[in-house]
């Protein structure tokens, strides 16, 4: 992978599957940041309710976004401009540190956001969405623990205005002359990089691993 390539940026579910996946363009890739663009219209694919349950399906991203991620950090940091090209603001994205795929990148989502304004007041997005996944046992009491320290620290990130928060991403601008991303082959055999951790996470994929395994 080098920079201007496109790339598949992959949710792994705790099955071990590819979940939501989006087409990407690799635009900076150094050893403290990769930064993914995707701009509006990029290819994704989403989980839709069917009748059955639930299958991904084609659709295509909303907003130019602009997703920094550290290595072994726990959320990704994402910059999104309107369609006049204003800036929007920062959203906090908790996830898991992401993993290298011979396509591009592989991680997932850990519920909680944080929104924040073009001029930094923030507020948390989700917070009800992971006490349910704490009162049904999809995440356990240790791991829940950790993402709020997790937020907690990113909510300090914003408040010191470490960087991207110090307004160091917002000079960049996507090329105008790049054409949409394309989402890879691959992008749904590809074996995924789980998150060695995932176990821990989730007691129910632990659960399933050991029937599967008996
Ligand atoms: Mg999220």
């Amino acid at each position: 992978m080098h920079v201007g390539d496109d790339v598949v940026l992959r949710y792994i579910t705790r099955d071990g599957r590819p979940g939501m996946s989006w087409a990407a363009r690799l635009v900076d890739d150094r050893a403290d940041v990769v930064a993914l663009f995707l701009p509006r219209g990029t290819p994704h694919k989403r989980w839709a309710h069917t009748s059955g349950g639930r299958a991904l399906a084609d659709t295509a991203w909303s907003t130019d976004t602009l997703r920094l991620m550290h290595p072994r950090q726990p959320y990704s940091i994402w910059l999104s401009w309107g369609d006049a090209g204003a800036f929007r603001g920062y959203y906090v994205n908790l996830e898991e540190p992401f993993r290298r795929t011979p396509i591009g990148f592989d991680t997932n989502d850990h519920q909680l956001d944080i929104v924040v304004t073009p001029d930094l007041r923030w507020s948390m997005k989700d917070e009800n969405v992971v006490a349910e996944r704490e009162r049904d046992g999809s995440f356990s009491a240790e791991f829940l623990a950790e993402l709020r320290r997790h937020a907690d620290r990113a909510v300090g990130s914003i408040e010191r205005r470490d960087p991207p928060f110090d307004g160091s991403w917002l000079a960049w601008r996507p090329d105008h002359s790049w054409p949409t991303p394309t989402l890879h082959p691959r992008w749904n055999v590809e074996p995924p990089m789980q998150w060695e951790r995932r176990m821990w996470a989730d007691p129910r994929a632990s659960e399933a691993a050991a029937s599967e395994s008996g």
